[in-house]
């Protein structure tokens, strides 16, 4: 009896303490540690998803995962069992040849502005903040006019939002060089200059790559220096504005500042731990209105890195695409954030199984993806667009395009300002477009869409309401007359805009409604 009671006395105690202990010796050196554990079901990855950080690399079996002290507390109250991965890396940096280092912090800003004073005609470099560290969040912008607004899509990569994910820092500013280099030379590249207002950040998390000091990436980890994963916290579309429970990190408000600034109107997120193209939503398991696009985008992009790239690479899961909710929820991703809050279309490349491959195998990775970085480049030209305006004055619109039967979950689009132009990405087929602003009388079309091709669409949208006409001269002539004639689709009626050029120059205008 005796001995009974002692033994459920030590199940109790034992287990705590060990925590107690474990804890403090684990976090004794790191402030974030990597770590493994086997999956019991889908479902019980999504509620530990809620508490620590699922990492790429995560399968159907194994989870991986990172957390602070905070979280990993949290964990441990689950009592599962785990496995600590010790995932510190090194290599030797002496090559500098061919792309084939990670830059120290100091040599990467100075590339930077090295390209903005060698290509200023193209390029303009732009500092979306500094961090309390005093490491600067840095963006390149490249268009043939790149001082003005132009109808023109505005096109994102952002690579490294992880810290210690680091293929796509390096192959970002490649991929700076490699447009500003070849503009005026090859045609393909000069075309992409002249038609999109593209917009390059490397390096999204400058304090992670850099935690180990800005000489070298070996130290680096996947949260800010605020230990906060910055992928869990964005406003998320099911879970609220903080669904990791921290307030917004600088990060964080720079990247959504820079999106509201900027109407981005397609964009990738580059990560690395796995290699996938990884397509929204991440928060929930409904499909997006548009997934047959995303399949065809994320297809594109697998298929171009099969091609250029090693017999296996771009091969797991679907073929290299994946639905983010099928793979593992995500709460407070980016990619939804600009997906749902942004209207801009966005999502996750997974470019390595290495977090930090080996910097000689930097120019493999390149010569794999190039193509298919140009390529989705290219797709921000296509779907429908044009420009909207106000038919009485001309000026440019910010309106709202919408597809009746088809648009769910804010995937409908705005035109934006200063020029009016809007993009809306959609997988070929006939549709009904609906363009509507308060004030205004909304217009509908019928359009076709071909894949990876565009379709123009100008609109001109009409005032509801009318101009009174009171200072109408007699001794002013009429010298010319023009009647236009605009549909209401609320109603079906007509509605006719008169306007008067008289003899002085002078304009009136007047709405008559049937
Ligand atoms: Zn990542």
């Amino acid at each position: 009896m005796m001995k009974k009671a002692i033994k459920i006395l030590l199940l109790l105690i034992i287990p705590f303490s060990l925590i107690g202990q474990n804890i403090d010796n684990i976090f004794a050196e790191k402030k974030e540690i990597y770590f493994s554990f086997n999956i019991k079901d889908k479902s019980q990855l999504d509620r530990l998803s809620k508490i620590i950080s699922i990492d790429h690399k995560t399968n159907k079996k194994d989870a991986y995962a990172y957390a602070n002290k905070k979280q990993f507390t949290k964990f441990l109250q689950k009592k599962i069992e785990f496995k600590i991965i010790d995932n510190s890396i090194s290599y030797n940096n002496i090559s500098k040849n061919n792309w084939d280092y990670y830059p120290t912090y100091d040599q990467y800003v100075d590339m930077m502005y090295a390209f903005a004073d060698s290509f200023p005609q193209i390029c303009k470099i732009h500092s979306l903040g500094t961090l309390n560290s005093g490491r600067e969040l840095l963006i390149i912008n490249i268009s043939d006019n790149v001082y003005q607004k132009e109808n023109e899509p505005s096109f994102l990569y952002t690579s490294s939002m992880h810290g210690n994910e680091l293929t796509g820092y390096v192959l970002m500013i490649r991929l700076i060089d490699d447009i500003l280099n070849n503009y005026n030379s090859d045609s393909y590249i000069t075309d992409l200059v002249n038609e999109i207002d593209i917009w390059i950040n490397p390096l999204a998390n400058p304090d992670g790559a850099y935690a180990g000091g800005n000489s070298n990436v070996w130290g680096a980890t996947r949260s800010n220096a605020n230990m906060v994963d910055l992928n869990r916290n964005y406003p998320d579309p099911q879970d609220g504005p903080h669904p990791d429970g921290n307030s917004w990190q600088d990060e964080t408000l720079m990247f959504m500042g820079l999106s509201d600034s900027i109407d981005f109107n397609l964009s990738s997120n580059l990560h690395t731990g796995a290699v996938v193209a990884n397509y929204p939503w991440d928060t929930w398991i409904q499909l997006t209105a548009d997934d047959n696009w995303w399949q065809h985008i994320c297809n594109e992009y697998a298929d171009t890195c099969q091609y250029y790239g090693n017999s296996n690479y771009f091969t797991g899961f679907d073929d290299g695409i994946v639905n983010g909710y099928d793979w593992y929820e995500v709460d407070g991703g980016r990619q939804d954030y600009m997906n749902y809050f942004k209207h801009c279309r966005e999502f996750t490349l997974e470019l390595s199984n290495d977090k930090t491959p080996n910097p000689l195998d930097l120019p493999y990775y390149w010569n794999a993806n190039k193509n298919s970085f140009y390529n989705f480049m290219e797709q921000s030209l296509y779907g429908l667009r044009g420009i909207i305006t106000d038919s009485i004055t001309g000026l440019p619109l910010k309106a709202k395009v919408e597809i009746i039967g088809h648009d769910e979950d804010s995937s409908h689009v705005f035109s934006s300002l200063q020029i009016g132009n809007y993009h809306r990405y959609i997988y070929q087929g006939s549709y009904q477009f609906t363009f509507s602003k308060s004030g205004y009388h909304t217009k509908t079309i019928n359009a076709s869409i071909i894949n990876n091709n565009f379709t123009i669409q100008d609109v001109q949208l009409v005032p509801i309401g009318f101009v009174s006409v009171n200072n109408i001269k007699e001794n002013k002539k009429i010298i010319n007359s023009i009647d236009i004639l605009g549909k209401n689709n609320n109603n079906n009626n007509n509605n006719i805009i008169k306007i008067n050029i008289f003899k002085d120059g002078s304009i009136n205008k007047k709405i008559i409604i049937d």
